[in-house]
């Protein structure tokens, strides 16, 4: 099997273009035209980590942060991130990283997985990612919609939350008349010609439009298609950083502390004042998420659980929250389970494989 295979399994989950704007998520080293001769999930690619990959035999590493963040300008071993690459690429192994796309499908990414340990329910995300929506309209003549609907369909558009082939379908009449060397499917050049056509329309996540415009025109018997793509100010459901949910039944904050280390293993948890309030509405976010306490206070959640929490930050929760800093690793380690569960119920028979380093560069004394 290539790595292109199983990277556009895991870009199906956790699309690219999902990817904060300074995120460098993606094939870091390697090609996806090597053959794959099996994955090891990590939360860090440090060079230990390729060590481990190469004495593992397998020549894939899929890693939440990516290695190469902000660019190379040498590569002469002088930080543990050239001595990562130049082991790579030595070793002929590819670095894949799946960053802040992970983070952003909430469900089936970081955030979700810390939510199901936690036993949150009814989540949704914290910051709604916008702008990733579009509306197409095309136009068919009725006896063509099934498959022009289905080629729409097929290539990934009427999705909306649990339901898939979502649309709405409208009988009207279309006009037209063919120019100079036109060949129209109905109707003569020259003459307006009317026809009973269908307006169908229907939602698409914006990365596929390229390929469902493409598709819709493949199936579509008109020489020249009528569609109209729209951006919408709707936010996609699943898609945005952090999360919010609910405990099923309220808890004792100090029980819900407790809860946290147990679920974490984290050694100390850093957390302001406690509200005396008990704890229902959770709002989280795995790895650096200051950058949302805002939204946690706009939700009213009892608890914003993070990390990478500064000491001004802290007091943003003025009582009305409890913000709990948990570790950054803590807070994604399970990642490193995520991933694999995820590339080996797909990928059956094949050597997916947990790393065993320890990458955490943080220590508790
Ligand atoms: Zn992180």
């Amino acid at each position: 099997m290539q790595i292109a295979t199983i990277l556009s399994y895991l870009e199906s989950i956790a699309p690219l273009a999902y990817q904060e704007n300074y995120d460098n998520a993606g094939l870091l080293t390697g090609s996806g035209d090597w053959e794959c001769s099996g994955v090891l999930t990590t939360l860090d690619t440090t060079e230990a980590v390729v060590q481990e990959a190469i004495s593992r035999g397998v020549n894939l590493i899929v890693a939440h942060h990516p290695i190469i963040f902000s660019g190379l300008k040498k590569i002469n071993g002088s930080n543990y991130i050239e001595r990562a690459v130049i082991a790579a690429i030595k070793h002929d192994i590819a670095i894949y990283a799946i960053h802040t796309n992970l983070d952003n499908v909430m469900a089936e990414g970081v955030n979700g997985r810390m939510a199901a340990l936690l036993g949150l329910v009814n989540s949704r995300p914290l910051l709604p990612k916008g702008n990733n929506l579009r509306k197409l309209f095309c136009f068919v003549p009725a006896a063509h919609l099934e498959p022009v609907r289905n080629a729409i369909f097929a290539a990934g558009a009427g999705q909306i939350g649990g339901y898939s082939e979502c649309s709405f379908t409208a009988e009207g009449t279309g006009t037209f008349k063919g120019g100079e060397g036109s060949q129209p499917f109905v109707g003569r050049p020259g003459i307006r010609h009317e026809e009973r056509e269908v307006r169908v329309e229907t939602v698409l996540p914006a990365h596929l439009s390229r390929r469902v415009v493409e598709a819709m025109v493949a199936a579509h018997p008109y020489e020249e298609v009528a569609y109209d793509l729209v951006n919408m100010a709707n936010a996609h459901p699943g898609v945005g950083s952090g999360l919010i949910g609910e405990l099923r039944e309220p808890m004792e904050e100090i029980l819900f502390l407790e809860r946290i280390r147990e679920v974490f293993g984290t050694p100390v948890i850093r957390h302001t004042r406690l509200t005396g309030r008990p704890v229902k509405k959770c709002a989280l976010c795995g790895g650096a998420g200051s950058f949302l306490i805002s939204n946690a206070l706009a939700e009213r959640a009892d608890f914003y659980i993070t990390s990478d929490v500064k000491y001004h930050e802290f007091f943003d929760a003025n009582d009305r929250l409890v913000i709990a800093d948990i570790g950054h690793f803590e807070s994604e380690q399970f990642t490193i389970d995520l991933l694999f569960e995820v590339l080996r119920e797909k990928f059956l028979n094949f050597a997916v494989l947990k790393s065993d380093t320890k990458t955490n560069p943080v220590n508790y004394y």
